[in-house]
């Protein structure tokens, strides 16, 4: 578990635990742990086991079932987490306030965020892929997190590894979502674009009141790095895909 722990801005270990899943070869499917992208089910269970493992037995945890929309859902309420082994949920953003639950996304070039507000106490996940980003997730996500108290000027906030603009080349009908942000793309000679997802959730963040020290880009490119993480683009539509997590201590 300690390697999946890349990000440096939440106090690890101490109130929080969070962090992105890698290729292990001792597993299936190099340890891709998505149920629906193709794979033996029975076998991402097992590597799902392997997950499990790594956090103490009190732990819950609520995946989805990614549909690239807008959708966070609240699930402060819940009391069952049947989501170690399967996906129930379909939406791309979930938020609580409960301690002990793991919220996490699945990623192979889409990046998420993850953010924490201390002391409101309550953690929020979502996949953002630039159909996501597109239809500003990131805001959805926080404004969830306000009604639990969240304070923009203290949320920590982790941009996971995903695509980044030496990467990711994308038509206009992509670019065309965000004209707002011209530092988030470069038009290549073919007419085509190098995009940086990253980008735009970054300065959107900065947008509502985050504050610069208090957000970690992942410099990790998922097409750069294909020997830690699954690329859809570069493993030419791989169903592999990797885990980011975020949970607060019991
Ligand atoms: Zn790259």
């Amino acid at each position: 578990m300690e390697k999946w722990n890349i990000y440096d801005i939440f106090e690890q270990g101490e109130s929080i635990i969070a962090g992105s899943t890698q290729k292990d070869d001792r597993f299936f499917y190099d340890f891709s742990l998505s149920l629906y992208a193709g794979d033996d089910k029975e076998k991402i269970k097992s590597n799902r086991e392997i997950f499990r493992e790594a956090f103490p037995e009190e732990y819950g945890l609520v995946s989805f079932y990614q549909i690239h929309s807008d959708k966070v859902i609240d699930i402060s309420e819940y009391k069952s987490f049947s989501g170690w082994l399967e996906s129930d949920i379909e939406a791309d953003g979930i938020v609580t306030t409960q301690k002990g639950v793991v919220l996490a996304t699945l990623g192979a070039d889409c990046l998420s965020l993850l953010m924490y507000d201390k002391e409101a106490g309550v953690i929020g996940a979502a996949h953002s892929g630039w159909r996501g980003t597109a239809q500003n997730i990131a805001k959805n996500l926080f404004e969830t997190m306000q009604k639990h108290g969240a304070k923009a000027e203290r949320t920590l906030c982790a941009i996971t590894p995903g695509i980044r603009e030496c990467c990711y080349e994308v038509g206009s009908e992509v670019v065309e979502h965000f004209k707002k942000y011209p530092s988030s793309f470069t038009k290549k000679s073919n007419g085509k674009y190098m995009f940086d997802n990253a980008e735009v959730n970054y300065l959107r963040l900065l947008e509502m009141g985050f504050k610069k020290e208090n957000i970690e880009v992942s410099d990790i490119c998922t097409g750069c790095s294909t020997e830690r993480f699954f690329s859809y683009r570069k493993e030419s539509g791989c169903r592999g895909r990797f885990m980011n997590y975020i949970a607060m201590k019991p």
